[in-house]
């Protein structure tokens, strides 16, 4: 088979799935504003479809979205630059989705750590949609023939999935068509703890709101939260290996690196030989700082939601653009009728 040549495009998404985190900020929407630039084409998105796929209260999911998309901008993603747009607003999504569910075997989804960590004990009872996320996943971040997606530890796994997908689907119809898409997990908080269980990532979804710090929290708020995080008795370690069996100590230095832009060792260098007394009050300084301008700036940008509303529906035209004939091409491998006369 000849390699074909894909454009290097950049895509992912986050929920409207509650409040964005200092997880979500670390792990995700930093990373997606350092590959903003000139070089690369970047499609970001609110995927509301995946928020459903646990219970979400319709009026709270119109409301997240909103938030999420000032988030967004807010943090440094300019609406011109970047396509930015909610999901559902762009059907092509779910369209290929299905294609896929028909590529994806069941077995590769049974294995897939988040939906047996999010599905729980009452598998039974768990919505058809969070078995099929990762398919969805797929067809997010190939209906864009994306080669490049920035995303926390957690998704790792729905990445290898969205290559087995593109693998699977150019092999069955022998072409070159989806690309076998990189993951970019890099930085020095690639998975954020829980700030109340170190074997626990920080999550929307964790009903604790003193395990996560929300990007709207206060000063006050995320002062008290640090001083409240679980940690242990000892002092900060001056090197690396002195984290070794400290996951809340490692979680807490992890992310004063990334906040602060150094790497673990510069950190560590600094801070090494200090009680948690009188690290966790300059970690929620530094926490503070970096945060509070983006909240200030979410908050003054809800003020005006018809504008919101209008870079969304902007976004969702530009995305469609490039989805709709992707979409339109992978139907006509498929045999289907019709397609690619539109
Ligand atoms: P939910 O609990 O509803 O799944 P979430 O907090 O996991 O919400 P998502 O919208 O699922 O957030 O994920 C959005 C992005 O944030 C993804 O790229 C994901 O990898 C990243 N992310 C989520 N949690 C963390 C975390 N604790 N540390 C680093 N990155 C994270
Ligand atoms: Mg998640």
């Amino acid at each position: 088979m000849t390699e074909t040549k894909f454009t290097p495009r950049v895509f992912s998404g986050i929920q409207p799935s509650g409040n964005l985190h200092l997880g979500n900020y670390l792990g995700a929407l930093k990373r997606f504003v350092d590959m903003q630039g000139p070089e690369m084409e970047t499609v970001y998105c609110m995927v509301d479809l995946h928020a459903i796929t646990v219970w979400q209260d319709p009026k709270e999911l119109a409301h997240s979205t909103r938030e999420l998309c000032a988030g967004f901008i807010a943090a440094g993603i300019d609406p011109e630059q970047s396509i930015l747009f909610n999901q559902s607003q762009v059907p092509e999504h779910a369209q290929l989705a299905w294609i896929f569910n028909c590529v994806a075997r069941m077995g590769w989804m049974q294995r897939m750590t988040q939906w047996k960590d999010k599905a729980g004990k009452n598998q039974q009872n768990a919505s058809l949609g969070l078995f099929a996320y990762p398919s969805l996943m797929a067809a997010d971040i190939l209906v864009y023939h994306a080669t490049h997606v920035p995303v926390g530890d957690d998704q790792k796994q729905h990445l290898e999935l969205t290559r087995d997908i593109a693998i699977k689907f150019n092999h069955d119809y022998g072409v070159d068509f989806f690309p076998i898409t990189e993951p970019v997990i890099e930085g020095a908080a690639t998975r954020v703890m829980s700030l109340r269980d170190g074997g626990k990532k920080m999550s929307k979804s964790d009903p604790s709101d003193m395990s996560r710090i929300n990007m709207t929290d206060d000063a006050d708020t995320i002062a008290k939260k640090i001083r409240k995080a679980k940690t242990d008795p000892d002092a900060l370690p001056s090197d690396v290996d002195g984290l070794e069996g400290r996951p809340e100590a490692r979680n807490l230095v992890n992310i004063y690196a990334a906040l602060s832009d150094q790497t673990v060792e510069q950190v560590l260098a600094e801070v090494g030989g200090k009680q948690f007394g009188e690290f966790k009050p300059m970690l929620a300084d530094l926490a503070v700082a970096k945060l509070s301008p983006i909240s200030t700036e979410m908050a003054r940008l809800m003020g005006d939601q018809a504008e919101i509303d209008r870079i969304l529906d902007r976004g969702a035209e530009r995305a469609r653009e490039i989805a709709a004939p992707i979409l339109s091409r992978t139907y006509e491998i498929v045999g289907m009728v019709g397609a690619g006369r539109a």
